[in-house]
């Protein structure tokens, strides 16, 4: 279906039974999670949570990487300042998903020679290599522990520090397996 065809049909079959709620959602929003992963097409972050307008506040890029605070990535950072320190959301969710191509080439990185942008975004997660046995290590390894690894990043900002230690805020880690529908919950 092309994209102008789809905005005919939301209008015409989906967006009537949902009128009342975005007539509400004209009010404000109130989501209470903050929704981080990979731009990857097959990841829909709604449609695996069930979730509708106005519950998910999302931050989607190559590698749901998370630059730790102070390094320049304003739009990532001004959009996690936004969601704990405006809106209050209760949760952040980092989700890797399976076959990502972004730390593919994070654990392959002079494949990314001829693409420097990617090789310098992807780069941001360098610490991730340090903790893979190099030689042996999985791209399911590779992704969970860039998972934890922006997790960690989260708690380097003082506003989600501070609201995790007065729990108000908790930080999750997911690695989404697209192909079985399942999502594993990481420690
Ligand atoms: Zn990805």
């Amino acid at each position: 279906m092309t994209l102008s065809a789809g905005i005919e049909k939301f209008n015409n079959d989906c967006f009537p039974a949902m009128e009342a709620k975005f007539k509400e959602l004209e009010k404000g929003q109130s989501p209470e999670t903050l929704f981080i992963t990979c731009s990857d097409s097959r990841i829909d972050p709604n449609l695996i949570t069930q979730t509708g307008p106005g519950e998910l506040f999302v931050i989607r890029n190559a590698g749901n990487i998370v630059p730790k605070p102070g390094t320049g990535e304003l739009s990532v950072e001004a959009t996690i300042l936004y969601a704990v320190d405006v809106l209050k959301v209760k949760r952040i969710v980092v989700c890797g998903h399976s076959h990502c191509g972004a730390v593919t080439g994070l654990m392959n990185l002079e494949s990314l020679n001829e693409l420097p942008e990617i090789k310098s975004w992807v780069s941001k997660s360098s610490a991730v290599l340090d903790r893979l046995d190099s030689d042996q290590a999985t791209l399911c390894e590779g992704i969970q522990q860039n998972v934890k690894l922006q997790m960690e990043h989260l708690l380097e900002f003082p506003s989600v520090a501070k609201a995790v230690a007065a729990n108000e805020l908790e930080i999750e880690g997911w690695l989404y397996h697209f192909e079985s529908g399942k999502v594993e919950f990481l420690d």
